[in-house]
């Protein structure tokens, strides 16, 4: 039996039942498979945390899913474990991946568990219940903060799921091919798994393919060259940071790149600049693929070999797209930058707990993305953000969730998080503050070090400029492309 069937009985066995939401807070390790596959087949939803995230951050997706257990591993351990009593009373169950550490009581080794005889009466059910679970059960959670307010919790179904499985791996998406047959691909693993791209794109379809995957738990510039070359990469899934380390980086020579035949981009633009430096280096096929966190993820991709570098191709199978006038809600040309809307099987059911924001993020059937984009010759080309996300290596930013923790600093009376374009990180957050009249008048830095202490690294302000006011709309929302327009690209 494998791994995850046996964690699966476990699961059961233990009573965690259908409705469960179990929580990966995890690195890119070969354990999270098991830990994924595992919850799912036990009939329990997975929300995945991000690993470095601190005690609050994790608290707050730990208590807002509902979380039941946690599996995480021991260098984070004590950290996950403040997160959950923040989260419930008394904590959380934790099942560890590595021994040696876990602090909590009766936390268990999760490969110890998943290596045990599976409990027969349990696992007994689970054959009974048959492989597929019903299409609109609740599969994964990930969290995002859509077009705008702090992250919050994607409902992603198992209809969602595999309908976009299904479409990124459609024939006529030239670079994958039918893997299980005479040929393996190999797919390094470098993109987190707690987000979607990662998740379901990374690992999830190349696993059902037949792919070998090798995972790497954090981006360093050694380990992932080996894995390029010792490995024979033949398909990398990328960020616009990473395209532009593989050109620019002089440790990736044609030998490392001997074996890909494509990089594909997703979660920011690509750098046309940096992917034709690329190419000098290795010709082979680089595209990109669209999507969101919210249509799990993708919702267009190149499917032919021969597009510009800068479109994100065209719709995947089964998916509507139309371009609207943001402000006036109609559809209009497609051929003119306009916001664009998605419709299909991949589309969210909703966000947790969250009436208000799903109904403004999916009307009449639409998920509005708060992108703006157009078509060409029936290819999607993205041009701007109009949500207030910003995103930093690929990674979500929610400039709400700085804003309302800088507003607990003494000497604040307002502020507002925009992101300003950085060409190593794509973008960066950048805040503008009020001081009020406190006594003393904190120094730029004072603010950042402030900011630092209570997030994850990545999120951390690259600048501070104090202003006199915050430009506001007069409903009271902030004007941030106004206050983006006075940023230059750093
Ligand atoms: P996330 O939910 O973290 O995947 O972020 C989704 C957002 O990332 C989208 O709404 C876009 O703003 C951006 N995004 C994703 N893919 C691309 C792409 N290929 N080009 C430009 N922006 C992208």
């Amino acid at each position: 039996m494998s791994l995850s069937e046996n964690l699966a009985a476990f699961l059961t066995e233990s009573c965690y039942k259908r409705g469960d939401v179990l929580a990966i807070a995890l690195p890119n390790l070969p354990e999270y498979a098991i830990a994924l596959l595992g919850a799912l087949r036990a009939g329990l939803a997975v929300t995945p945390v991000n690993p470095v995230y601190n005690a609050e951050e994790i608290g707050y997706q730990l208590g807002n899913s509902g979380a039941n257990i946690v599996v995480t591993y021991p260098e984070r351990s004590a950290v996950v474990e403040a997160g959950a009593e923040r989260a419930v009373q008394g904590g959380l169950p934790l099942m560890l991946v590595g021994s040696g550490g876990g602090r909590l009581l009766g936390s268990r080794d999760l490969l110890e568990v998943a290596r045990m005889e599976p409990p027969t009466v349990s696992h007994g059910k689970l054959v009974d219940q048959g492989n597929s679970a019903p299409s609109k059960q609740l599969a994964l959670l990930p969290y995002s903060s859509g077009t705008t307010g702090i992250p919050k919790g994607v409902r992603l179904t198992h209809g969602n799921v595999t309908a976009n499985n299904s479409q990124i791996s459609h024939p006529s998406i030239k670079f994958v091919r039918d893997t299980t047959k005479e040929f393996q691909d190999v797919i390094p693993c470098v993109l987190p798994f707690f987000h979607i791209y990662g998740l379901t794109v990374t690992m999830l379809s190349y696993l059902k393919m037949g792919a070998k995957l090798v995972t790497l738990p954090r981006f360093e510039p050694e380990s992932f060259l080996k894995v390029l070359k010792d490995y024979k990469t033949t398909i990398l899934h990328v960020v616009p940071p990473l395209v532009q380390f593989m050109a620019s980086h002089p440790g990736v020579t044609p030998a490392h790149l001997d074996t890909l035949r494509a990089t594909v981009n997703g979660a920011a633009s690509i750098s046309v600049q940096d992917a034709e430096r690329l190419l000098t280096k290795k010709k082979h096929v680089i595209v990109s693929g669209y999507g969101l966190t919210e249509t799990s993820p993708a919702i267009t991709s190149a499917h032919n070999t021969s597009t510009d570098l800068d479109t994100v191709g065209s719709p995947l199978s089964d998916t509507q797209i139309k371009i609207i006038d943001p402000q006036t809600g109609l559809i209009q040309d497609p051929n003119r930058p306009g916001e664009i809307c998605c419709r299909g099987p991949q589309v969210m059911s909703g966000y947790h707990n969250n009436e208000e924001a799903t109904s403004e993020t999916l009307k009449g059937g639409w998920l509005h993305t708060g992108d703006v984009g157009y078509f060409k010759k029936g290819q999607l080309y993205i041009v701007e953000r109009l949500k207030e996300l910003i995103k930093v290596k690929g990674f979500q930013v929610a400039p709400v969730e700085l804003e309302e923790i800088l507003k607990g600093h003494p000497s604040v009376a307002d502020v507002a998080v925009v992101g300003k374009p950085d060409r190593r990180s794509g973008e960066l957050p950048v805040a503008f503050v009020v001081l009020n009249n406190a006594a003393r008048v904190p120094t730029k830095s004072e603010i950042k070090e402030y900011l630092a202490a209570r997030v994850a690294e990545y999120k951390r302000l690259d600048a501070v400029a104090f202003v006199q006011s915050i430009p506001k709309s007069s409903t009271g929302k902030i004007l941030r492309r106004e206050l983006r327009e006075t940023l230059a690209e750093g």
